[in-house]
């Protein structure tokens, strides 16, 4: 329901030119569409990227989720602490395995997995952690590298961060899980990648993304469970363009959150993504605000509806979803700081090529219907 004549704002939108096309028509015309050459090609650019020894593309982000947890030895009836201010897929992964995601609750600055919640989580049943970027903010990893238990990254909302030592979020060499959902710095439509340091871990996960086929072997030998994981060529495709790309992307991205800080700064109570500190360098994926205490916030999300301007809550909290209550038990103060974010977070209109005018037009509306 725009208001008429103005074109609506949408919340996400990919970039995408000739050059992906092309990289698709290539692909189809040259008949290979899988387990062609593509896909190690686009696994070694990304891994050169993120100056880690190995990565393995998977179909998507949650597909990686899994494979990393397998591949870090989570089994049945073992624990993974992690974060209930994420995305699903996140403690899903978890429940793949028969594991049991136990939660911590978040860092209320950085909305990130808080280590010594997290610290505080951890029985002799824990098998990983699985700390989450949330929004494209570093999580503390020496933190959590700090407890000894093997790490899980999903940092399928921060590929482009960089933690405090210089290090890129997904390079310190435990499985790091990215995505390329059409909403993310980099799209392959659907797709994911897991970046890691050990040779024998990639191994495992290139078998098991392919029906757990031994790679060293015939077509039809299958020494243990796999799945079918795979990332296509003409997916791969698509990513290797996206990577020349990203730079410029993440640029743009960084730029038009300026725009927003600068739009939405002094409207009161409103809280904005926290800046970078200490060195880290956020990831820009979405431009997520906490409305004041006491504000509608599905109101909110209709009045900008009405206005034209998509906007969505969140994220919601895991432990607070349907799911997540009957199954566990789950409900309403386990999780304090979680649970006031969740509560009071919408994501705003954020993509590259968002112009400044769009960009005040969201925070003029934002700022009036605050005002009523
Ligand atoms: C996007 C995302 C994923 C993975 O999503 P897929 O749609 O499976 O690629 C996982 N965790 C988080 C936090 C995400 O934002």
């Amino acid at each position: 329901m725009a208001t008429s004549g103005t074109p609506g704002i949408p919340l996400a939108q990919p970039v995408l030119g000739p050059e992906e096309e092309a990289a698709v028509i290539e692909v189809l015309r040259s008949g290979q569409l899988s387990l062609g050459p593509r896909v190690p090609a686009f696994e070694q650019a990304f891994a050169a990227r993120l100056g880690v020894p190995h990565a393995s593309a998977v179909s998507s982000g949650t597909a990686g989720l899994h494979l990393a947890l397998r591949a870090v030895g989570v089994e049945e009836g073992d624990e993974v602490v992690t974060s209930p201010f994420s995305f699903v897929a996140s403690a899903n992964a978890v429940l793949f395995e028969r594991a049991r995601p136990v939660f911590a609750d978040v860092d209320p600055v950085t909305l990130n997995l808080d280590p010594r919640a997290a610290a505080a989580a951890v029985t002799d049943r824990t098998k990983a952690l699985l700390p989450v970027h949330i929004f494209g903010y570093p999580a503390d990893l020496p933190a959590f590298e700090a407890l000894g238990l093997p790490i899980v990254e999903d940092a399928c909302e921060a590929l482009g961060a960089v933690h405090t030592d210089g290090v890129p979020v997904g390079g310190r060499g435990h499985p790091a899980v990215f995505g390329f959902y059409a909403n993310k710095q980099l799209t392959t439509g659907e797709g994911g990648m897991v970046a890691l340091g050990d040779p024998a871990m990639k191994e495992r996960i290139d078998s098991e993304r392919n029906q757990g086929r031994a790679p060293d072997m015939g077509w039809l030998d299958h020494d243990r469970l796999g799945f079918n994981y795979r990332l296509t060529d003409i997916q791969s495709a698509i990513g290797l363009v996206q990577l020349e790309r990203l730079d410029g992307m993440l640029a743009d991205r960084a730029r038009v959150a300026g725009w927003y800080r600068e739009a939405l700064a002094g409207v009161e109570d409103l809280t904005l993504p926290c800046p970078d500190t200490a060195g880290n360098v956020r990831g820009w994926f979405v431009f997520v605000v906490q409305l004041p205490h006491g504000v509608d916030r599905d109101a909110t999300v209709r009045a900008l509806a009405e206005r034209g301007i998509q906007s969505k809550p969140y994220l919601p909290a895991i432990h607070l979803m349907s799911f997540y209550r009957e199954r566990f038990g789950h409900r309403e103060g386990e999780f304090p700081v979680c649970e006031d974010v969740a509560a009071r977070s919408i994501a705003l209109p954020f993509f590259p090529a968002m112009r400044e005018g769009q960009v005040a037009r969201v925070a003029h509306e934002l700022r009036d219907i605050l005002a009523r």
